[in-house]
């Protein structure tokens, strides 16, 4: 027997009130908070269910724009959003007991097809056959397969970088987004899309000093897909400072494989990553890496393997930095903070601790680096269950007792992060959201930095 709903409950009064400014704002798709839309929004095909308190469905790239606007208002920043395409998420992913934005009812429009350049401009909310029926008579598909693609969205494959049969041929859905146009959470549309040749060649014709401004982050698997608020807030950080950005394109740099003692399958995926790397930097600009572990792999780990030179040197983002404020006028009010480092940083790299210390001061603040080895975690020996024990116990060595003392605690290495929120539960910030918190008090703070 199908059962009975029981909880009618209206949406939350925050919800209800964003609502209601949204409709003043002019929003030309539907917005509910009616108990019907919501509940059949409750699940995607994961096993989790979760009721959103409000449901908006977007017309175009404008409606998105007022949401983000109004989200930026102060009085909403409690809120939740998630977008939905087409709800064949496995893992709950689109849903969301806050406001759910949901593309695929009138988001569906595909713009413009260049034949010649075998191109297709779309909204996020056209679903994959649809867009197969659309190109066929030009004798083109759109390539990344799933099984779901008679529903599921551009939106949400790119999301997911969707891949399945034929993906070994043609690749996944990243292999073949060649710009995106987002509207971020604040309203305001960024376009991301990868240099053409001729743009190159004016970065590489920039001036010196025009360079030394400007710096190309190497992402790195962890930080990028775990700890996205972490790139975003160093992103918001350096463009607070003055600096110029780039994002390098996304390219796994073997470290699981080196860890793991697959030595020759990392020398492969290094020799990849390297000659990205090299091309990146003929351009002049530095490449910085925001994981210390992670960036030094691309250091003495791809010398081990490929040999002195075949790697272009990557920075550690507090080298960077240092480089470029240590002349900077320092501004106040100073706060204390107390910084339990990466261990391989402290071993391999042990001058880049001296560069917290250089940044910190450059912006005003004080830094200790706390006296400790290794967190346990050791890449990722603590995750494997029969390590775990040996891996608890190193943390108890040092890290525990710092973990339990007041004080602003930071530490900079993503294996360390997640050992204390596994042994302790806390979350501990990296030293560049410290820092981007003091650029922004509470109050201030930007939607990038959350
Ligand atoms: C039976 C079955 C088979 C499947 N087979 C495959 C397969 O072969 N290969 C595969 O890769 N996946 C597969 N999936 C998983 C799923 O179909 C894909 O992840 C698909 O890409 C999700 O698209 P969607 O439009 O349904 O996204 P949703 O489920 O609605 O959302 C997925 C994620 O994308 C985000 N998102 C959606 N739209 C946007 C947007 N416009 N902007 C920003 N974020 C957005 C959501 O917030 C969410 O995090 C399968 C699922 C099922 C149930």
């Amino acid at each position: 027997m199908i059962p009975a709903l029981t909880d009618l409950a209206a949406s939350a009064p925050l919800y209800a009130s964003f609502l209601a400014k949204l409709r003043v704002r002019g929003v030309a798709g539907e917005l509910t908070g009616g108990i019907a839309d919501r509940t059949v929004l409750v699940t995607d095909n994961s096993i989790y269910q979760l009721r959103p308190e409000a449901v908006a469905f977007p017309r175009d790239r404008d409606d998105l724009v007022r949401i983000g606007t109004l989200l930026a208002d102060p009085r909403f920043s409690e809120m939740r959003i998630a977008p939905r395409g087409g709800g064949t998420g496995t893992n709950g992913q689109s849903l969301s007991g806050g406001l759910m934005v949901v593309t695929s009812r009138h988001m569906n429009r595909i713009l413009e097809i260049y034949v010649a350049a075998k191109t297709v401009r779309v909204e996020a909310g056209v679903v994959k056959d649809q867009l197969n029926r659309a190109l066929a008579p030009h004798s083109l598909f759109f390539a990344p397969e799933l099984s779901t693609s008679n529903r599921a969205t551009i939106g949400g494959m790119v999301s997911t970088d969707a891949c399945g049969q034929g993906s070994c041929l043609y690749g996944k859905t990243r292999d073949h987004v060649r710009a995106l146009t987002c509207v971020l959470t604040n309203g305001q549309v960024w376009t991301s899309r990868p240099l053409g040749a001729e743009e190159l060649a004016v970065v590489s014709a920039w001036p010196a000093p025009e360079c030394a401004r400007s710096l190309v982050l190497v992402q790195d698997a962890f930080t990028t897909h775990y700890e996205t608020p972490l790139v975003l807030a160093l992103l918001g950080l350096l463009t607070d400072l003055g600096f110029r950005r780039w994002l390098a394109p996304f390219l796994p740099n073997g470290k699981p494989l080196h860890v793991h003692g697959f030595l020759r399958a990392f020398a492969r995926q290094a020799g990849r990553k390297a000659r990205m790397l090299k091309e990146l930097s003929a351009s002049g600009i530095g490449l910085v890496g925001l994981d210390p572990s992670m960036t030094l792999t691309c250091r003495a780990g791809y010398v081990a393997a490929l040999g002195a030179g075949a790697a272009a040197p990557v920075r550690i983002v507090q080298e960077w930095l240092a480089a470029r404020l240590a002349d900077r006028p320092t501004a106040g009010p100073a706060r204390d903070y107390l910084l339990l480092p990466h261990c391989t940083e402290r071993t391999n790299a042990a001058a880049a601790l001296r560069d917290w210390h250089v940044v910190f001061a450059s912006l005003g603040h004080r830094l200790t680096i706390l006296p400790s080895g290794c967190c346990g975690m050791a890449g990722t020996y603590g995750h494997d269950a029969e390590h775990r024990a040996t891996s608890e116990w190193i943390y108890g060595l040092s890290w525990a007792a710092h973990v339990g003392c007041a004080g602003h605690l930071l530490a900079d290495g993503y294996s360390c992060r997640s050992q204390t929120r596994l042994i302790d539960g806390v979350g501990l910030p990296h030293p560049i959201q410290a820092l981007l918190g003091c650029l922004h008090p509470p109050g201030r703070s930007t939607r990038i930095a959350a």
